[in-house]
């Protein structure tokens, strides 16, 4: 995949969520989260930011929500979006599961990449994560809608997750192969105080070390074994080491998502403990991200969409 990073500026745009995985920050159950959803203009304004930048494309993230009016909003902005740059920013959304009818209209109002974490491929796992009426089953039925609603679809798992063995992740990379996946957004899990999880976090315990080093295994086994999907070099890598992500791009990941929220709305999405840049904004964000790129000698692909050549020699569906 040669030396170019691509820019996916990401909106996560409300931690309102109807989900309640074990390992989740935001998880509905948490009541000690200010919940927050930001008003469409100003996600609207994030993502037109982005373009500006030269970031080619805009990541829509939040809590995962289906009801009508949620999908009515989302709509909007992307049609909004596209309009405010005349089609040229590329979108990938990571909204969660949702019905095909959704996949399709959010498809149509512009969004052409979305990202799906089946979080775990093995399904015993999946289970120990997730309360009951959560199901693998269904997650796996979602990646096949967007496949036939016509995305470039992504998927991912967490790793050094509480009850996994490598065995587990090296099931992962062959799952990604099996569902001829265009994109993977994977990496370490960190533990969250306020879940249930955080009570196996002495006896799963690992060092930030131990957990970088992990991910980064990750990320180049998997560009070993998928020569031509995208890979992103995830947040949680720089949470564990400050040029983490720069790490996960020199173990053969291409793509960085840095962070557009507006700031005041960072503090309340927080997924795992230490999350990083809280309080640096985008524009500080983009200087510093340049800066770090150009150093490992990679150049950024300002501009353009930088899309998985994947998508392009894979089967159609
Ligand atoms: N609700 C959407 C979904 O489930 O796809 C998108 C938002 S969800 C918060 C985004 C991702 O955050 C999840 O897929 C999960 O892998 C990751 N995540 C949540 N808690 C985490 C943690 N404690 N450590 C690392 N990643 C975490």
């Amino acid at each position: 995949m040669g030396t170019k990073a691509y820019f996916r500026g990401i909106v996560e745009f409300s931690n309102i969520c109807t989900k309640d995985c074990y390992y989740c920050g935001i998880r509905k159950s948490n009541r000690n989260v200010k919940r927050f959803t930001i008003p469409e203009e100003d996600i609207i304004k994030s993502a037109v930011w982005a373009y500006k930048a030269g970031y080619g494309s805009a990541v829509f993230q939040s809590g995962e929500r289906s009801d009508p009016e949620f999908v009515d909003m989302v709509e909007r902005v992307l049609l909004a979006v596209k309009e405010q740059t005349n089609g040229k920013l590329g979108i990938t959304l990571s909204l969660g599961e949702q019905a095909y009818k959704t996949y399709e209209r959010w498809r149509k109002a512009g969004a052409h990449r979305y990202l799906l974490r089946i979080e775990s491929s093995n399904s015993d796992l999946y289970k120990k994560l997730h309360p009951e009426d959560h199901s693998h089953a269904k997650r796996i039925e979602c990646l096949k809608s967007l496949r036939k609603a016509d995305y470039q679809v992504g998927t991912g798992v967490m790793i050094g997750l509480p009850f996994q063995t490598i065995d587990h992740l090296a099931d992962d990379i062959l799952f990604f192969k099996k569902i001829d996946i265009d994109m993977i957004g994977m990496g370490p899990f960190i533990f969250h105080k306020e879940t249930p999880l955080f009570q196996h976090s002495k006896k799963w315990y690992k060092t930030d070390k131990e957990l970088l080093t992990m991910g980064l295994k990750m990320i180049a086994a998997t560009r070993i074994f998928l020569k031509d999907v995208n890979i992103a070099s995830t947040t949680a890598l720089q949470a564990l080491k400050n040029d983490g992500r720069e790490l996960g791009l020199k173990a053969g990941a291409n793509v960085i998502m840095p962070n557009t929220t507006d700031t005041k709305y960072r503090e309340s999405y927080k997924l795992y403990e230490n999350k990083p840049c809280t309080d640096e904004n985008a524009s500080q964000s983009r200087g510093s991200l340049e800066k770090s790129i150009e150093s490992i000698g990679e150049t950024i692909g300002f501009n353009e969409w930088g899309d998985s050549p994947h998508c392009f020699t894979r089967k159609k569906f």
